[in-house]
């Protein structure tokens, strides 16, 4: 048995955990279904057996968990507070207390989008700059997001900051989970543009589209609509550009506040790649005025699907990086 850490990442579908020595190299992955039906107590024992039979089969000792949760979370008192798409939503529910004593060792909390940041912050594509001042936008389902000013993860006293997603961008624009008008989220979410996706079929807008998805407006994907578009469905393509201008006010609205070295598209959706960026980059270019706008990279995220992974175990660490 050597020494390691432990990330874990709970999500509504399944609950990710990964494995690392000390030193930091992957050892090893695992995938198990959430089962959310079963409420907090069951899903934390799935954790436990999860984490137990991943640690069982790489031969390590944990001496450190870093948990994502989809949701607000009290990093103090390590409890959720609110995880919308969970059932029962998980209010009050300690877990940081409970999963130590059973795992015999520290468990530190963080929101899913925000470990993400870290994960690219600190071994992604803001590795080797300690006081990188950076914002990174995780564009999946919804959006979420992470800030870092000068090398540290702004949290607020809730690890509630930096929810980038929800910035009104339309100010009558549609309804959004959080109950705000036209957030970003809702206009340019991996759910917002499948919709209008589906909406150009049904209208008859998008034959390319159509065939793509074989009739089938389920089968609809950021990246099918990227395929119809660059085929000929111009309409399709006027979605995209649009998902990519609110973007990029999004992108350019945290640039003038905070004048961040880098801004990192990560999530599902920035895997559309090229197309969307240039719509990003050139909004952002015509918006922010104060200061040379080219001061800012904008990229996409370097560990794609892994962010949470490595956030996790940067979290398992050091958990000083999570206090608010
Ligand atoms: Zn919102």
């Amino acid at each position: 048995m050597i020494r390691g850490y432990v990330s874990v990442d709970l999500g509504g579908t399944n609950i990710a955990c990964a494995v690392a020595d000390e030193a930091m190299n992957l050892l090893g992955e695992s995938k198990t279904p959430t089962e959310s039906h079963l409420g907090p107590e069951g899903v934390l024992e799935r954790i436990v057996t999860a984490v137990e039979e991943l640690c069982r089969e790489n031969e390590i000792e944990p001496c450190g968990i870093g948990l994502g949760v989809p949701g607000l979370a009290d990093l103090s008192s390590g409890k959720t507070l609110f995880l919308p798409n969970l059932p029962t939503q998980w209010r009050q529910v300690p877990v940081t207390a409970p999963l130590g004593e059973r795992l015999g060792c520290p468990v530190s909390l963080l929101n899913d989008a925000r470990m993400a940041a870290l994960g690219e912050l600190v071994f992604g594509a803001g590795k080797g700059d300690e006081n990188l001042t950076f914002a990174f936008f995780t564009i999946g389902t919804g959006i979420g997001g992470g800030i870092a000013i000068d090398g540290k993860l702004r949290l607020g006293p809730l690890g509630a900051a930096a929810e980038l997603g929800h910035q009104t961008i339309d100010p009558d624009g549609p309804l959004c989970g959080c109950g705000n008008r036209g957030c970003l989220e809702a206009v340019a979410s991996g759910t917002a543009l499948v919709g209008k996706g589906a909406w150009l079929v049904r209208s008859g807008r998008a034959s390319r589209l159509r065939e793509l998805c074989e009739g089938d407006l389920n089968r609809i994907t950021p990246f099918l609509m990227v395929d119809a578009a660059a085929e000929g469905d111009d309409a399709v393509g006027d979605v995209i550009r649009e998902a990519g201008e609110a973007i990029g006010i999004g992108v350019a609205n945290v640039a003038t506040v905070l004048h961040p070295e880098l801004v990192v598209l990560g999530g599902g959706v920035a895997k559309m790649g090229d197309l969307l960026l240039r719509h990003v980059r050139e909004t952002v270019d015509r918006r922010v005025g104060m200061f040379p706008p080219e001061t800012v990279r904008i990229e996409t995220s370097v560990l794609g699907e892994m962010a949470g992974t490595w956030g996790g175990l940067a979290l398992a660490r050091n958990p000083e990086l999570a206090k608010p």
